[in-house]
């Protein structure tokens, strides 16, 4: 199939109670990139109830277009209707591109798209490009336990398909001067299109870590050598105005909790400062900080691979040096 007829870049708008994710403005940043390039238009899809306040947000974010899917039946995210919306607008527009949030609703969302009007999907990619000559997508992926970095291409299908995890795209300056189209469209939905009753919805009571979020992350290693030793990481970031994260080393020790764990099983970051301490830098780890601005590692061996990405290095013991970095920044003030 060629991509003839196909065309223009969508980017899935996800939304909780009418507030876009973070992931879909940092696709809206990729996608507007990915458009410019390939000369044509950048598309938001909206799906739910009563969110068409949102639509200014993503025109904000990058978007020309705003296609806002509005139903009682899609107020909250239910696989079959929401599958049933979007391939109908698809196969409406014919888009030569989708983007969607690796988040939980995401990842139920996509495959179910891509098999039901039969492209291809590539899961959980780090980078999106253009191929110059043919103008596919480049979808590029951790494969093979994260030893390789594969470079998928959906060439006989349109649309292509990719989800990409949060924190991983940039999303641009918010620019309230962007206008854009806002096209309002009518899903035809009936009750056989609900397969599944919503009986009640718990809100999670705890609040959630979010690391991805972070500006200033101290990630601990299972060089800490004990629990304990998360505690000195811990004073260091409240006095960075930050938060602890760590390897999976330390997440499978039960040191600390899963979701604060970083790296390709764990979470994308890209803080403005990563202080890896004790962390040896292996390939799974890597893939998670390697964007973030500004790498310091605190290792005792001085031929840890981590030494290789890092832009300061301090070889010696981490339980000896933080403990001084605190005292430091204590007496700076
Ligand atoms: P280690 O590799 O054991 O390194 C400890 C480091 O601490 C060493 O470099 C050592 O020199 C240093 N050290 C020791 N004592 C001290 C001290 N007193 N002071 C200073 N330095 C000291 N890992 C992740 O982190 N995230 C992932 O998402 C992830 N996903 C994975 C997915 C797959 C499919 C696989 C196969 C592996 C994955 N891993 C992941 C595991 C990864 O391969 C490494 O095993 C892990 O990152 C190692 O954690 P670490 O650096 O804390 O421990």
């Amino acid at each position: 199939m060629s991509s003839l007829g196909y065309k223009g870049i969508w980017v899935f708008a996800e939304q909780r109670d009418g507030e876009i994710r973070n992931v879909s403005l940092e696709l809206l940043g990729k996608g507007r990139e990915l458009a410019d390039e390939l000369k044509t238009e950048l598309t938001a899809i909206l799906v739910g109830e009563g969110i068409g306040d949102a639509s200014k947000e993503l025109l904000y974010y990058g978007a020309d277009k705003v296609i806002v899917a509005d139903h009682p039946m899609l107020n909250l995210y239910v696989t079959e209707p929401y599958t049933k919306v979007m391939c109908e607008a698809i196969k409406l527009y014919n888009p030569e591109i989708i983007l969607i949030g690796a988040t939980a609703i995401g990842r139920d969302l996509a495959p179910r798209i891509s098999a039901r009007i039969h492209t291809g999907l590539t899961a959980d990619c780090t980078s999106l490009e253009i191929e110059e000559e043919t103008k596919n997508l480049l979808m590029t992926r951790p494969a093979f336990g994260g030893n390789i970095m594969a470079t998928i291409i959906c060439p006989e299908h349109r649309p292509q398909m990719s989800t990409v995890r949060p924190g991983v795209m940039v999303k641009r300056t918010r620019d309230e001067g962007r206008n854009g189209e806002i096209i309002e469209l009518k899903p035809a939905l009936n009750e056989d299109d609900m397969n599944v009753e919503i009986i009640e919805v718990v809100k999670e009571s705890k609040k959630k870590v979010k690391i991805e979020e972070a500006n200033v992350l101290v990630s601990g290693g299972r060089g800490l050598g004990k629990k304990e030793s998360f505690e000195p990481l811990e004073k260091l970031a409240k006095e960075l105005g930050g938060l602890v994260s760590g390897s999976r080393a330390v997440v499978d020790a039960g040191w600390i909790e899963r979701e604060y764990q970083v790296g390709q099983t764990g979470k994308t970051v890209r803080p403005d400062l990563y202080i890896a301490c004790g962390i040896s830098g292996a390939i799974q780890h890597v893939t998670g900080m390697e964007e973030s601005e500004l790498i310091i590692a605190i290792n005792k061996n001085a031929d840890a691979p981590i030494f290789e990405l890092a832009d300061v290095g301090i070889v010696g013991d981490v339980n000896k040096v933080i403990p001084a970095l605190i005292d430091a920044l204590k007496n700076s003030k």
